[in-house]
């Protein structure tokens, strides 16, 4: 069992990588904003709870996130382990994450942190925004995200790295350069 935690802020390129990782390393991506999208389309009771919290760029609530992980990592296809993207954000969640994968006899392999300035987080979030028009990739929305991430996120890179198992990688490379140093990183963990 193989469990990945990706780290880094919003636009550093987290979601591109854990697909490109999701090939090479056979785990499946689970990223919880992809999973808050899913069913806010699908305009599910989780869904519509999510979006108040999205659409100001605020958190969901750690035990409706966390009770959405739970669900996603017990499903046959996490057998083996899993990427996760976007989750932990709180260290509420960290700590419930490491009550999960206790449950499950595993444990957090490597915790890659993609290293990005925030000028050109910013710039690659608006840039997104044009070409994928996501609602809450807007400069109002744009602003509070960072904010929440250096306050909320943040101190977890602390919490991985005195375990030992924090990996800071530069991100502003091209993306194949990145993916290359992550499958790296990954391997020597
Ligand atoms: P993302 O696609 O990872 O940027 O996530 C989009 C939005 O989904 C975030 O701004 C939050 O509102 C929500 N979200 C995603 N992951 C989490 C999480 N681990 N905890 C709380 N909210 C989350």
């Amino acid at each position: 069992m193989k469990y990945i935690v990706l780290m880094g802020a919003p636009g550093a390129g987290k979601g591109t990588q854990a697909k490109l990782l999701e090939k090479r390393l056979g785990l499946p991506q689970v990223a919880t904003g992809d999973l808050f999208r899913h069913n806010l389309n699908n305009q599910t009771e989780l869904g519509k709870l999510a979006q108040t919290y999205m659409d100001k760029g605020n958190l969901v609530p750690d035990e409706v996130t966390v009770a959405m992980v739970r669900q996603r990592l017990s499903q046959p296809d996490c057998a083996n382990g899993a990427i996760l993207d976007g989750f932990p954000r709180t260290l509420a969640q960290a700590e419930a994450l490491d009550a999960l994968l206790a449950e499950f006899n595993g444990r957090i392999n490597a915790v890659p942190f993609i290293h990005v300035e925030t000028s050109v987080l910013i710039e690659r979030l608006l840039k997104r925004a044009e070409i994928e028009g996501r609602a809450d990739d807007n400069a109002e929305t744009i602003r509070n995200r960072m904010n929440v991430y250096q306050h909320q996120t943040a101190p977890l890179l602390d919490f991985y790295r005195n375990r030992g198992l924090l990996k800071e990688i530069d991100g502003d490379q091209s993306i194949e350069a990145v993916q290359e140093t992550l499958r790296q990183t990954i391997e020597s963990a």
